[in-house]
Formats: C-alpha cells, structure tokens, sequence
C-alpha cells in the first residue's frame, strides 16, 4: 500500500512519521520547496539562531516535547527564560496581563496558558524539523510539487509539476488550505471552495543584531507590543536573546520586529522606530527579513463544523485526509496533533 503525504511542513513530517510507526514502509513526502518545515526557518547566522516563522510553543503543550522524546531529541527543549510582555503606547512601556498580550498578538489561547511560558529548542524550532526528515530522508522529495490529483478507482493519481505522476492508495494532504481547498475542489469535494477561500494575513518579522552596550534602554521581559500601531508602525518585538538562551552569542542582543505588509523597506522601519524607543545606539550588525505573504490563517465563523463536515464527505472517497494550520488550529504543537492523526486516519483506511 502506497501512501503519499503532500507538505512537509511540521504537519505533513508529523503525519509521515505517525506512518512510519504504523509500520508503513511504503511512505512518500512530497514538497514542493527545496527544503522541509515550511513555515518552520531557524538559520544560523554568526553565531545567533534567528527565526523566521514560529520561535516557540506553548509550554502546557504537550505535542512537541512528546514528538522530540520518540525522536531522541528530547533533551533538546529549552524552557524561556525571560517572561512578561509590556504594551509601548508612544512614550512609555506599561506592563500587561498575559491574556491582552496574546491578544495583542494574535494567540489563540487562554491567559493561564500564556502564563505558563513558552518552550522552544535549544538550536530553533527547525530541530525537530530537521529529526524526523532526517529518520525520513529516503521518503522525502524535494522540490515535488504536487498539481493535481484525481481519482482512479480506489486509488490516487497525483500530478507533479513538470510533467510526472505517482500512484498512491492513500494521501494526506497537509498543504495550506487554499492549496488543500483547490484540489479537493477538483475531485468534487462539496467545501472545497470555502477551505480555498480561507485568508492567510500577511506578515513581516525582521531579525536585527546588536553589541549589547547598543541598547540604552534595559529590555524588561520578553519583549512588548505597540498599542494601536499604524500600517507602517511595528507591531511587536520580541528580544529573542532574552526569551531563549543560545539565540546570541554573549556580549549581543537579538530582537525580532512583526509588521503588516508594508510598501516601504521593512527592516529600515524595524531599524528606525526600535532606535526610537529602545535608545539604540548605531546601525544593527545586520537584520534578517521574512516575508509571510500568506501567513496565519483566520478562521471565519463555523470553520470547526465545516472542517468536520469535509472530513466526513472525504470518507466516501479512497483514503484521503487533511491536516495542517487552516483546519484544527495554527500552532506548532495543532498542526503537530493535527498531522498525527491524519497519519494514524490513513493507516487504518489502508490496513489489509
Ligand atoms: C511569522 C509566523 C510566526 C509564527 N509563530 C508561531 C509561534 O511562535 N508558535 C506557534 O505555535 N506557531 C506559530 N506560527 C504558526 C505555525 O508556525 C504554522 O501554522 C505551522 O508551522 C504550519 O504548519 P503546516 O505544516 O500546517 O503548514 P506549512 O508550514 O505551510 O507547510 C505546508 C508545506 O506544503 C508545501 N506545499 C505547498 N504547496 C505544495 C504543493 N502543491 N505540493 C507539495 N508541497 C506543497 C509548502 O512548501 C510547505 O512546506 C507562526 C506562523 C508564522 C507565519
């Protein structure tokens, strides 16, 4: 029985690797970057570990520590250091309660749990990324995207772009929704349009490294948000260095800055108004920008009912499952769970 994950990212790898424990040795990865993990980008960068995308998970979750343990990389988890998010309301820091600041930021999650911390690897969010592609590294392909899939009898053809074509007799699709949404539209999925439809908002994180002695002010907890911030106003920052050990060499700082899309060049805004407010001295030794031209996605209204209701329209059709960010939560740790169980789904729809 062959088996095709299409994604790797967090949740198509933790989907593979849920195969791979069902004993499924006929599993293929295919992706259709030159590089796995998706959303998930830690780089080295003279001697600082910067993030791109997600630089932790909450502490109370229990899917990534679980996943590091099986891959033995479970020592590998570092708790933050630094806690406490203050609100930059143009002038001065007043410290806010953890509940406004995940609100402020875009978490979706109860105050308690914020409160609890955050946990992240001591190399980036890409180690447990890099574990299991590693265990997988003969399932997965690169630079593979997938453009089509149609149905032949109980089985799966996949289209690849470029020309080629594989037989599965079971998928996983963990691809962003509107990817995901397109093809289960094109093999008449009823839903399949309103899943492509779901908005990723954009966004922008720009990494800026300094001399410690740069920084005037004393950076209190782990960062803050802005209050009410204009379009070309960051709305955060994160001092990386402070949340997590490792993230700069001693002597340095790290801060991270999250803003919207903007026409201007984000890492000079990043650079000017964090200056402004943190009394910064001189030019960063560099700056590292991401572009998230579709980021996060917003769930609207109903979006648990109609993903449960795609599931169960999917069970007609030879195995196939979903998972990832746009259905059962944006985290790390959701698409982790999410990917786990579109696994264990597909193993049992292809037990003989
Ligand atoms: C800036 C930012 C910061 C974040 N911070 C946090 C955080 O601190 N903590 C947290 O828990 N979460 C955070 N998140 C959310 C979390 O990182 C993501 O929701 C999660 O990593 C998504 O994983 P995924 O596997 O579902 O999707 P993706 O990572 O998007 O993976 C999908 C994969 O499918 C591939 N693909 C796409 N189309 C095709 C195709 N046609 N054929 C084959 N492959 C294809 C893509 O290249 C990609 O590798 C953040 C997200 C962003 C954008």
């Amino acid at each position: 029985m062959r088996i095709i994950v299409v994604g790797g990212g967090v949740a198509g790898l933790a989907a593979a690797w849920e195969l791979e424990r069902a004993g499924r040795s006929e599993v293929t990865i295919l992706e259709s970057e030159r590089r796995p993990g998706g959303v998930i980008v830690t780089e080295q960068v003279d001697g600082f570990v910067v993030e791109g995308g997600p630089d932790g998970f909450l502490a109370g979750e229990p899917e990534l520590p679980a996943l590091a343990q099986e891959l033995g990389i479970g020592d590998r988890v570092i708790e933050q250091l630094e806690r406490g998010t203050s609100l930059w309301s143009g002038g001065k820091f007043q410290p806010i309660d953890a509940g406004l600041a995940a609100t402020l930021l875009g978490i979706d999650a109860k105050a308690s749990e914020v409160a609890a911390g955050f946990r992240s690897f001591a190399g980036g969010m890409c180690e447990p990324v890099l574990a299991v592609a590693q265990r997988l590294a003969g399932s997965l392909r690169l630079a593979q995207g997938v453009a089509g899939i149609a149905r032949e009898g109980k089985r799966w053809r996949l289209a690849i772009t470029g020309g080629s074509a594989h037989d599965a007799d079971g998928i996983v699709l963990a691809l962003p929704a509107y990817t995901a949404g397109r093809l289960l539209e094109s093999v008449g999925v009823r839903g399949g349009r309103e899943l492509a439809e779901i908005v990723y908002a954009p966004s922008v994180t720009v990494s800026l490294a300094y001399r410690r002695e740069q920084i005037g002010r004393p950076l209190a907890g782990a960062g803050f948000v802005v209050e009410s911030p204009s379009p070309d106003q960051i709305r955060a920052c994160t001092y990386a260095s402070h949340k997590f050990s490792g993230r700069a060499p001693d002597g340095h700082a790290l801060l991270r800055a999250y803003l919207g899309p903007t026409d201007d060049h984000p890492a000079k805004l990043a650079r000017d108004q964090l200056a402004a407010i943190l009394d910064i001295h001189g030019e960063p030794l560099w700056s590292r920008t991401f572009y998230w031209n579709r980021g996060l996605p917003r769930y609207r209204s109903h979006h648990a009912e109609r993903v449960a209701g795609i599931r169960q329209r999917l069970e007609r059709l030879p195995p196939l499952a979903i998972a990832g960010a746009g259905y059962d939560g944006a985290g790390v740790s959701a698409c982790v769970r999410s990917g786990r169980e579109a696994g264990r789904l597909i193993a049992q729809r292809t037990a003989r």
